[in-house]
């Protein structure tokens, strides 16, 4: 099984995608870590990334793409990937189809993990992480004992700059206006689930599960 993992920052994406793996045997393929695992073992892609990395410039998608096809043509993905993280835009949906024609690879199923605007931005700016041990605590859902205290080591507990309202909002629009028309695109190709991920992650984990469940039997 092939499948695809969206869902705005602060969704749950990686919750859920840790969950999915483990009950489908998966590849977790997070675009985010095949992408410094190319760089760092110097694969032909990963040489070229860090070309533009250390010109501080953005690695362009067919490199991007290149990586991403490096890593799903290892013989372990045969047996199943969820991709994560990637594509991020409709150009990229489509060079990926072009990626996976090649590889003879197909996908099955397209997850968007769909949270309101307004609990998106609650979720993220109540975000704390300590500054001596990285632990996280959120004000209202995960609060420390004390407050701006860590309750592992007592250090100070602070709020990442990619947190901010102004940095959230932002993100969210990046993400809003380049990743939602690929919901239109596999829409139409009949692959699409959206899942309400406002509910508590077992009841959105339980009904992408059934969903894929029934893609499975189909296949
Ligand atoms: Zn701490």
């Amino acid at each position: 099984m092939f499948i695809i993992l969206m869902g705005p920052p602060g969704a749950g994406k990686g919750t859920q995608a840790e969950k999915l793996t483990k009950e489908f045997a998966l590849i977790h393929v997070s675009t985010g870590d095949i992408f410094r695992n190319a760089v760092k073992e110097g694969t032909e892609m990963g040489k070229k990334a860090k070309e533009y990395m250390d010109k501080g410039e953005l690695v362009p998608d067919e490199i991007v793409l290149g990586i991403v096809k490096e890593r799903l043509s290892k013989p372990d993905c045969k047996a199943g990937v969820l991709l994560d993280g990637f594509p991020r835009t409709i150009e990229q949906a489509e060079a990926l189809d072009e990626v996976l024609e090649d590889l003879k690879m197909k996908i099955d199923a397209v997850i968007n993990i769909d949270v309101s605007e307004e609990e998106l931005i609650a979720r993220l700016t109540g975000r704390r992480v300590c500054r001596n041990c990285g632990a996280t605590y959120h004000i209202k859902f995960n609060p420390p004992k004390v407050r701006n205290i860590c309750d592992h080591c007592s250090g100070e507990l602070y709020q990442r700059s990619d947190d901010t309202i102004d940095t959230v909002k932002e993100r969210l629009n990046i993400y809003n206006k380049q990743t939602l028309p690929m919901v239109d695109y596999y829409e139409r190709k009949g692959m699409y689930k959206s899942a309400d991920g406002s509910r508590e992650i077992d009841q959105v984990f339980a009904d992408i599960a059934a969903y894929l469940q029934n893609k499975e039997d189909e296949i």
